[in-house]
């Protein structure tokens, strides 16, 4: 791997966070978004990102501000990306907009450069004919918070090239990432593959009135000495992505299932402000949640007592 120049398409959420820490591990960075003012709300993110490398990292102010000297801002696609070896797109969700931006780069972009989308949802293999170049284009998928979640989800479409595929692993683990190799295009990658399905089980045995959420959430933590149970990760996700995960399921599925835990969602807990962790009520009440109390995994007083074991 011999990448020097990483251009950086998109500045929002992750694309800012992308740059900042590509930079902060000694590249340079150009940045690309589609207009000065949207650069200025770009500038605004990479401020307030030295902040959070100081404050959680402990960095000094110079290493935070030689990070944001080595980023470059461009309008101009085909100026910022004159002499990448690498473009990381961090654009919409938005399969049309992907497309046009892979067109029209894989026009202006040097031969030698490879492409990476961070796309939490949509296949690299959707994109590759756009990119002109597939042997030359895979997903490079980062966390929210990428300085403390340091996972980087490198994964393949069937004509990613092999080298590229290695190079991309090793840019990721150069930049102080925890590379994850997919060798397979899997949607949801490695983490959501597990998540969403563990997380709709729990919320099934709820729905079904099997075990209500704390005994769920009990059974899972010491049976597999996990710190939080599935309710508990729910209400850090968040009750409105849960709710939109299941909504989109049931509508392509067409499960009644699915439809009663949506409406569930919604009515007892969206409806009434309760959208997890970050209100203060989700599934749980925050500052101090039960789950966190050491007696709540210990509790088992009622069930010895009556002679149960
Ligand atoms: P965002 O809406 O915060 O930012 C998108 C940026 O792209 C905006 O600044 C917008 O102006 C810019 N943009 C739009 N069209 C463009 C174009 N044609 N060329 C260049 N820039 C363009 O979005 P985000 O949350 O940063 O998500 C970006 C990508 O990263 C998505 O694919 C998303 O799935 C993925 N992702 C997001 C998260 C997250 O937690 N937000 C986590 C992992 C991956």
């Amino acid at each position: 791997m011999n990448y020097k120049n990483i251009t950086v398409a998109g500045t929002g959420v992750l694309g800012s966070q992308i740059a900042f820490q590509t930079a902060y591990k000694g590249f340079y960075v150009n940045v690309h978004d589609v207009s000065e003012e949207v650069l200025g709300h770009a500038r605004e993110r990479l401020a307030k990102l030295k902040e959070n490398y100081k404050k959680d990292l402990g960095e000094t102010q110079q290493a935070v501000d030689e990070a944001l000297n080595r980023i470059s801002f461009y309008t101009n696609l085909a100026q910022a990306v004159a002499d990448a070896d690498l473009v990381i797109e961090a654009i919409p969700e938005v399969a049309q907009i992907k497309t046009a931006f892979y067109k029209e780069l894989g026009k202006v972009a040097p031969e030698k450069t490879i492409f990476a989308t961070n796309s939490s949802t949509l296949l690299p293999s959707q994109f590759a004919e756009a990119t002109g170049r597939p042997d030359k284009f895979l997903a490079l998928h980062f966390a929210n918070n990428i300085w403390k979640n340091n996972t980087a989800e490198v994964m393949k479409h069937p004509g990613t090239g092999e080298t590229v595929f290695l190079d991309v692993i090793e840019f990721a683990e150069t930049i102080g990432m925890v590379a994850l190799p997919l060798h397979k295009e899997q949607p949801g990658y490695i983490l959501n593959s597990l998540l969403i399905p563990f997380l709709e089980a729990a919320q099934m045995l709820l729905l079904n009135e099997v075990a209500d959420m704390e005994t769920i959430d009990k059974t899972w933590m010491i049976g597999t000495g996990a710190p939080e149970g599935p309710f508990a990760i729910l209400d850090t996700v968040g009750i409105a992505t849960a709710y939109n995960i299941t909504l989109a399921k049931a509508n392509a599925t067409g499960k009644p299932e699915l439809e009663k835990l949506a409406s569930l969602l919604k009515t007892q807990y969206l409806d009434k402000g309760k959208l997890g962790r970050a209100t203060g009520q989700g599934f749980y009440t925050y500052p101090n949640p039960s789950f966190a109390s050491p007696d709540f995994i210990r509790n088992t007083k009622s069930i010895t007592d009556s002679g149960i074991r």
